[in-house]
């Protein structure tokens, strides 16, 4: 065994057992807790059991997963899979441009298929068994192949690009390469309420009445041009409600989940709506989107010369450096760089939740945001005491006791 495969699987290692670890320390804290204060009036005993329960089922099912895959990814690598599968696609492909698809295309097909299972089971067994699945075999089936249709086709353009400045350039690819994902998010963020997501969910205008015209004042007297009020038909796959708002400049629509409008009081939609605009209205997608654009730009810097390296290749069992190759050696690594970036985007994003919360609480809303953010938990069984350490590495919310406090 060479040092680089060593390093590999060391990071493999230390990454699966740390995102264990801290699963398993959040699900005991969680399970050790009594009910929060803000939520004695809120919740029953029952309903209590029932959510430390839930989230007992999706730690099994979360372990299980990682588990499976981790002892996989691993073997495969101690065999020279990579290798293996290098040689198999050389036979059957001359032209590079094909070995490259079909090479990521068998990993990217195999991977699907040994996931399926995994979220078969947490939809139709534990989201069922709360009482949160709305999904049917059908629109499960027709949302894998519209996601597999999408994937090949956006997946295809990327990895074209991708294929081409890798080859193309040498020392300029990461910023050229930088240049086009960037610009690609910035469009996807124009046209993914408007080509991608009706592929998945039906948008229709919210019937006028008393809350459409209520949530024009509100939107009037945030100074927020709205272009429409929409709902969605989220009850086709889950009971879970939310709402968010979507497009820039003339085209900002707001968008509510029909669970939303059917669960909650007028004042509570409009308590959520308030955060909502809070967001837009403190600029937060653009300063995510600001934070995102300087990480990927070091992800890429760093990755491209880490890529190229051919000792880590041939490590690997690969025959030379190629698109492909590189970019597994990047797939394997990244685990290791990408916590140092997602741990800052999510402090950021905790900020923004408390700066669109008091901006709801500023517009007079604090008390029925208060009440919708008591009921959201309660109805989606959440965790209502995580552990620090979870919240620190990926809760892109703050625990909901801290939000009532503040918003107190
Ligand atoms: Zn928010």
């Amino acid at each position: 065994m060479n040092n680089f495969l060593i390093v590999v699987c060391l990071i493999a290692i230390f990454s699966y057992l740390a995102r264990c670890v801290v699963e398993w320390v959040n699900l005991r804290h969680w399970l050790a807790s009594s009910v929060p204060l803000a939520f004695q009036d809120a919740i029953q005993e029952a309903e209590f059991k029932k959510a430390k329960a839930y989230s007992r089922d999706q730690f099994f099912l979360f372990f299980a997963e990682k588990t499976f895959f981790f002892i996989l990814s691993i073997s495969f690598l101690l065999i020279y899979g990579f290798g293996w599968l290098e040689y198999f696609i050389q036979t059957i492909f001359e032209n590079p441009l094909w070995q490259f698809y079909g090479y990521l295309g068998i990993l990217f097909f195999v991977t699907s298929i040994l996931g399926l299972p995994f979220s078969i089971y947490s939809t139709f067994v534990v989201e069922e068994k709360y009482g949160f699945n709305r999904t049917t075999a059908k629109t499960f089936l027709l949302d894998i192949i519209k996601g597999v249709i999408l994937s090949i086709f956006l997946g295809g353009l990327i990895l074209y690009a991708y294929f081409w400045i890798f080859n193309q350039f040498a020392e300029w690819a990461f910023l050229i390469f930088w240049t086009f994902y960037f610009s690609l998010q910035l469009l996807l963020l124009y046209i993914a309420p408007v080509l991608i997501m009706p592929l998945f969910f039906k948008f229709s205008p919210l019937e006028d009445g008393e809350l459409k015209r209520k949530i024009a004042e509100l939107a009037n007297r945030c100074g927020v041009d709205l272009a429409g009020i929409y709902t969605m038909d989220g009850s086709k796959r889950s009971s879970k409600a939310n709402a968010f708002f979507t497009g820039f400049g003339k085209t900002k629509k707001i968008v509510l989940f029909d669970t939303l409008v059917e669960k909650f009081s007028e004042e509570e939609v409009l308590a959520v709506l308030s955060h909502e605009i809070g967001h837009y209205k403190r600029k937060h997608i653009i300063k995510t989107l600001f934070l995102s654009s300087i990480s990927s730009l070091v992800i890429f810097y760093l990755a491209f010369w880490v890529m190229r390296e051919p000792l880590f290749s041939a490590s690997l069992g690969f025959q030379s450096v190629s698109a492909y190759s590189a970019l597994i050696v990047l797939v394997l690594l990244l685990p290791s760089v990408s916590a140092l970036f997602s741990i800052p985007s999510s402090l950021l994003s905790r900020k923004h939740e408390y700066e669109a919360d008091s901006y709801a609480v500023e517009h007079g809303f604090g008390k029925n945001l208060g009440e919708a953010l008591v009921k959201l938990s309660v109805d989606s069984l959440s965790n209502l005491n995580p552990h620090p350490w979870k919240v620190f590495l990926d809760y892109s919310h703050p625990p909901v006791v801290y939000r009532l406090e503040k918003i107190k």
